[in-house]
């Protein structure tokens, strides 16, 4: 959390927006019109549990509707409320925007702690909250389609769908109205790992640029590189499964509730992974040394800090003790303002969330197009483009044996060759595509600009540059 007298995050969220309109040419009425939150919906709601009635506060809120629907996840905890939820809906607008998906931003939430109610309760809290959500056009798939985000997942997102469906019993494009479901209620492939994935194309593009690389006081690539990944939920679980399996990256901290882990060698994170199932911490893990102070671990050297948790984890009152020399935000917003101006003057390269966990509403954003299209993706052309390779594999073949050339093509480039894109594949190619082509937007503005002093900066004079371009075409 941020330390006292630390702006709150609406308005870390605004400073940072502001020193970005800084450099831009933007009339002052435009600024304003797309830097604030245009609306906040608030609901009290009652449910009866355990034989008695217990009244839950939710909120839905709406920052820029300059596309439609407008995006964004539905969180579940007891810290939720209005200035967080605005921080974060307005987040989501710039980071739709720098990825290109034709979405504005919202975000909604609900104060609870969801390791309180059993499963059959939260799904009654969940509808009920759905319902009056969707009563007032909160969710719908062509105004506002949510999503999961701290403290839901693909079970809340199939209660939320059922709910809307049983609301709008003809509305034929229903499964679009929340994105995030089981694959089997509409969801599609790769969307749970998907902020885990898109982190680490985040990184991987990073890496492509040695000039950045050696701006982080970094050499080289991924592989070996010394990784502290601050809370282990779907999003830092996942990153750090990846960076470690598939990328040589050696995982050698890790933070979370109870504490930390640390290890010179590299956790197993499976056995981490595991042991934080069953036992809900880290604590008596069998592997690595267990740090009863978890965020003091953030501090310890490391080539990559990832903080993968909540907001306001790096803050005024640790960012000096940060040695990191890149931190990658997985989570929304988890530098304050204050902590982001002391890293960059320490040289610190920040890859900022609005790009770095921006996987997860991308894949959303396939996900709706998907249910809007009511076909799975390479249905159609699977089994053509298999043929195709099919062709020139067997006409190679054919070529060789008539010249007597003894050409054999090896085994796994055969298979590899011949296979069709399935689902999963094409949502790891179009994510990727949009982790690279969002580093490179924002990248060109950083390197091109004199005043433009980081990725973070440049982030948000992309993102705000096309909302801008938006209103303006709508004549505003
Ligand atoms: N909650 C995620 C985020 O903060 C995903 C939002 C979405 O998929 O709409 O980006």
């Amino acid at each position: 959390m941020s330390v006292a007298g630390e702006p709150s995050f609406r308005q870390s969220v605004d400073l940072m927006f502001n020193r970005a309109v800084q450099v831009m040419d933007l009339s002052p009425g435009l600024q304003e019109k797309i830097r604030v939150c245009n609306s906040t919906y608030t609901v009290r709601f009652g449910v009866r549990l355990r034989g008695e009635i217990f009244t839950f506060t939710g909120y839905r809120s709406v920052h820029s509707e300059h596309m439609e629907p407008v995006k964004g996840g539905i969180r579940y905890a007891l810290s939720v409320n209005q200035d967080e939820v605005e921080a974060l809906a307005a987040l989501m607008t710039y980071k739709c925007a720098l990825v290109e998906a034709p979405f504005g931003g919202s975000k909604g939430g609900l104060c609870i702690d969801p390791r309180q109610w059993d499963e059959r309760e939260l799904e009654q809290i969940t509808r009920r909250f759905a319902y009056e959500l969707v009563k007032r056009d909160l969710i719908s798939p062509a105004q506002n389609v949510p999503a999961p985000d701290m403290g839901t997942g693909e079970r809340e997102m199939a209660w939320i769908v059922d709910q809307y469906r049983r609301m709008n019993t003809t509305d034929i494009n229903a499964s679009a109205c929340v994105t995030g479901k089981p694959l089997n209620a509409g969801g599609i492939h790769g969307r749970v790992e998907a902020t885990g994935r898109g982190i680490q194309y985040a990184l991987r593009e990073f890496f492509r640029h040695p000039e950045d690389v050696a701006a982080a006081r970094l050499t080289g690539g991924l592989e070996g590189k010394r990784i502290v990944v601050q809370g282990l939920g779907n999003v830092g679980s996942h990153a750090a499964r990846f960076l470690a399996q598939e990328d040589g990256a050696k995982i050698v901290g890790v933070v979370e509730r109870d504490g930390g882990l640390w290890s010179d060698e590299g956790l197993d994170l499976e056995i981490v992974l595991d042991h934080l199932r069953r036992t809900g911490g880290v604590k008596e893990c069998p592997v690595g040394t267990y740090h009863a102070d978890g965020p003091t671990l953030m501090e310890a050297p490391c080539d990559i800090l990832i903080p993968a948790a909540m907001e306001g984890v790096i803050h005024l009152g640790n960012a000096d003790r940060i040695r990191a020399p890149l931190i990658v935000e997985a989570a929304n917003g988890p530098v304050t303002a204050g902590a982001d101006e002391v890293l960059r003057n320490r040289g610190c390269i920040i890859i900022p969330d609005m790009y770095a966990n921006a996987g997860g509403v991308t894949v959303s954003y396939f996900e709706w197009v998907k249910n809007l299209s009511h076909i799975r993706f390479g249905r159609m052309e699977r089994r053509a483009e298999e043929a195709r390779h099919r062709l020139l594999v067997e006409e190679l073949e054919r070529l060789s044996a008539d010249r007597g050339l003894g050409w054999t093509l090896s085994p796994g480039f055969k298979d590899s060759y011949l296979r069709g894109a399935d689902e999963l594949e094409l949502v790891r190619s179009g994510l990727d595509d949009t982790m690279r082509g969002a580093y490179q937007s924002m990248r060109q503005v950083w390197r091109t600009r004199p005043e433009v002093t980081d990725l973070r900066m440049a982030a948000y004079i992309v993102a705000i540059e096309r909302v801008a371009a938006s209103y303006r075409s709508k004549g505003l």
